[in-house]
């Protein structure tokens, strides 16, 4: 079977992270379609995993696009559906990534007769995107796809509210490989010195900078905490929110935290630098579709804060393999921190346990054969015969 996996964005975004697992596995018989250039393109080709910027110009639709803008950008468009469309015949079956890739996936879909499975990252709400963009993927995915893969049942129920048929989803959760999160004792120990944590107990958040992650909820838990609780920033912020940025040095600087915060912008390192810390917090403050950064501290053997909305809560058992808070609730997060603080214990017990769940529920093997399952059934419901046989998983 030979896929055609499309996505719009040039920078690594959870939904990219998710592609390049997935990808990895059908090395041998896909084609990663990109829109722009960036570091995802970069990290496929050192993965030697196929993949090709299409038509140049990126696409202008962003999240708060008017129907104007929309209407332009798909004038845009054209040549670029055009170029998808003769590009997929010799390809079994197009999965797009992200909605702008729908947008194109969708149309040349019709053209070249291949069928359309659409993966899902987003919680289809006003909270995130404009009315047309929450009405345009459940529009395209009904008129057009075999088949949608939710990342959660957050993301499912959002989308079916938002007018996607139900009957067209599957509710499949990003896998990870448990293997790549170990990491030494001895490497641990290092980055702390490299990071003057030594003796701090250190929290990270390991998102894109961004208001809706909700890193100024961290800083003012932060304030009710001992001095020797320290917050460790990874990630940048990716869409250019310079102003959020500026916005929290400004509250370090006002809650005095300059010598107990660290921002160390985006890095390749997670796990590594997961490990070197005594609590992960995710602090979204609008429901998280999935947050691959849970799962990712659970098999870091990390334990786990999150805010209690959207896809967190089909992730974690309170009290059995994390905690969760309610959303911009800086009180109850210093609660939590001060209380892992106060018995590590039983947060090492509670991370154990996690690992032990996340290893099994969110194995990377289990979500490929599930994708492979969605794929070969819509393959041989078009009654086509696969061009290539791939891996098989
Ligand atoms: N991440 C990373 N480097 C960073 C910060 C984050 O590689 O500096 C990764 C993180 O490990 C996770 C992903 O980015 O795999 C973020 O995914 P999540 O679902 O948490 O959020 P999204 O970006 O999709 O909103």
């Amino acid at each position: 079977m030979k896929i055609l996996f499309l996505d719009h964005s040039g920078v690594l975004g959870g939904a990219e992270l998710f592609l390049l697992d997935v990808a990895r596995r059908y090395q041998d018989s896909c084609l990663v379609g990109l829109m722009a250039e960036g570091s995802f393109k970069a990290r496929l080709e050192q993965e030697h995993i196929p993949v090709r910027v299409l038509n140049k110009q990126a696409i202008a639709v962003n999240r708060d696009s008017s129907i104007w803008q929309s209407l332009m950008s798909l004038r845009q468009i054209v040549p670029l559906i055009a170029e998808v469309a003769a590009l997929s015949r010799e390809y079994d079956v197009i999965c797009t990534n992200t909605a702008k890739a729908l947008v194109v996936g969708a149309i040349a879909s019709l053209f070249s007769r291949r069928p359309l499975v659409h993966f899902l990252h987003d919680i289809l709400t006003v909270e995130h995107f404009s009315q047309i963009n929450v009405r345009l993927v459940p529009g395209l995915t009904n008129r057009f796809a075999a088949r949608v893969i939710a990342n959660s049942k957050a993301t499912q129920t959002a989308f079916v509210s938002a007018g996607g048929n139900a009957k067209l989803t599957e509710v499949i959760y990003n896998g990870f490989v448990p293997e790549r999160f170990q990491t030494s004792s001895a490497n641990e120990l290092q980055l702390r010195q490299e990071l003057e944590l030594e003796g701090r107990f250190v929290v990270g958040n390991f998102s894109r900078l961004s208001p809706w992650k909700g890193q100024h909820v961290l800083l003012e838990a932060l304030a009710h905490c001992p001095d020797n609780v320290t917050a460790l920033f990874v990630g940048d912020a990716l869409f250019g929110e310079d102003e959020y940025v500026d916005c929290l040095h400004q509250q370090v600087a006002e809650l005095g935290l300059h010598d107990r915060v660290k921002f160390l912008g985006f890095r390749a390192d997670v796990s590594e630098l997961m490990s070197a810390c005594d609590l992960v917090a995710h602090t979204s403050t609008s429901p998280e579709p999935f947050g691959r950064v849970i799962v990712e501290a659970m098999l870091c053997q990390r334990p786990i804060v999150a805010t209690a909305a959207g896809g967190v809560v089909e992730l974690i058992e309170p009290g059995a393999t994390g905690w969760l808070v309610p959303s911009n609730n800086a009180e109850k997060l210093a609660e939590v921190i001060n209380e892992c603080y106060a018995d590590p214990d039983r947060s090492t017990a509670i991370a154990q346990r996690a690992y032990q769940y996340a290893s099994q529920a969110f194995h990377l093997d289990g979500t490929c054969q599930k994708v492979t399952q969605v794929l070969e059934s819509v393959v041989a419901d078009q009654g086509l015969t696969p061009i290539q046989t791939g891996t098989v998983l």
